[in-house]
């Protein structure tokens, strides 16, 4: 089980992975498992069903592959929108059953023409259910969004919401991607005076095409700096240049949140390990450096 206690004077590496198309066999991503763990990453997360895409079934697999044959700790993401309690039991039973111990806990993008299952309507009234349920027997965490969810009324209203959810057991948060840092400082600071205290890791995306940008700002809403779209323009038809650029930015960005003493970094490789290798061989030394309190603009 992931121990908050690693966050004490450490900066957390940690990556997401997804599970293969459903056209695919679940041993396509065994070899991008293998060559993660091999960066030695503090754990690996499994998203379960995003962008209400529905390919759910290989999360469990995949998250018990990781633990027992990688050696790396796992987290398995649960979006509870389209789920029942009754489900939602059977599959803590499951993750149990499995010896998988950290859970990601979420409401969920919405799937299209069909209705939420009414049980759960925000990410926390879920970890409300397993602390009552089933005790401190899993790790909770929670998704966070530096610049507010999409369907946020407000600022304020975000981070009341968010504090909810540390308040019923999440106490870890790993953020949406941001490719302006300074947005970042300003959540965390904005999080401190709410009252959360809870360790955020910053989750850092790789661009390695346009295509991929421009699905991510259409689907979260991201702010694009001025530097990054100029990048965008200059290589973004050349995929070589690209991914180099690309790969140089998210390096940029990790190298200035250590140095600001962020909590950690969460990796989203879009299963691609071997942009993760070039990155984590690009700040191994930095992000190994014990950790300097306090994250300051
Ligand atoms: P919530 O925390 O429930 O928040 C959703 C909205 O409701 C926010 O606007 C919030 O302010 C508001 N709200 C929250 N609580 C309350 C309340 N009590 N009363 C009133 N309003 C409230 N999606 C997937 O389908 N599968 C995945 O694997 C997946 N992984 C993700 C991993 C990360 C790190 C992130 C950042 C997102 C991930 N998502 C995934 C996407 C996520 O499910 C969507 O962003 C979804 O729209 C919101 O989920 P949430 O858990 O943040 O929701």
């Amino acid at each position: 089980m992931i121990d908050n206690s690693i966050f004490d004077n450490k900066t957390v590496f940690s990556f997401e992975v997804f599970p293969p198309k459903r056209s695919s066999s679940i041993e396509t991503i065994y070899s991008t498992l293998d060559e993660l763990s091999d960066l030695s990453p503090d754990f690996i997360s499994v998203t379960y069903g995003a962008g209400g895409s529905e390919n759910c079934s290989n999360t469990l697999e995949i998250a018990k592959r990781i633990k027992k044959s990688c050696n790396v700790e796992s987290v398995v993401h649960l979006p509870c929108l389209h789920l029942s309690k009754a489900e939602a039991a059977t599959m803590l039973q499951q993750f149990s059953e499995n010896g998988i111990e950290n859970i990601l806990v979420l409401r969920g993008d919405r799937i299209e023409g069909r209705a939420p299952a009414g049980d759960f309507l925000h990410a926390s009234d879920l970890s409300g259910f397993i602390k009552v349920t089933t005790g401190n027997s899993f790790h909770l965490s929670a998704a966070c969004y530096p610049e507010n969810h999409p369907e946020s009324e407000s600022i304020f209203s975000d981070l009341n919401n968010l504090k909810l959810k540390v308040d019923s057991g999440c106490n870890h948060l790993i953020s949406q991607l941001f490719f302006d840092n300074h947005i970042f400082y300003r959540f965390i600071e904005n999080c401190r005076l709410a009252g959360i205290d809870a360790p955020v890791e910053a989750g850092i995306m790789p661009v390695i095409n346009r295509a991929q940008i421009e699905r991510m700002v259409s689907r979260c809403g991201v702010v694009l700096p001025e530097k990054f779209k100029v990048m965008l323009d200059k290589y973004g038809d050349n995929d070589e240049a690209i991914m180099d650029a690309g790969i140089a930015y998210a390096v940029n960005q990790i190298i200035d949140l250590v140095s600001h003493g962020v909590d950690g970094i969460h990796l989203y490789t879009m299963n691609k390990p071997v942009v993760a290798r070039k990155i984590y061989e690009a700040v191994k030394n930095i992000i190994s450096i014990p950790k300097t309190p306090a994250l300051a603009s």
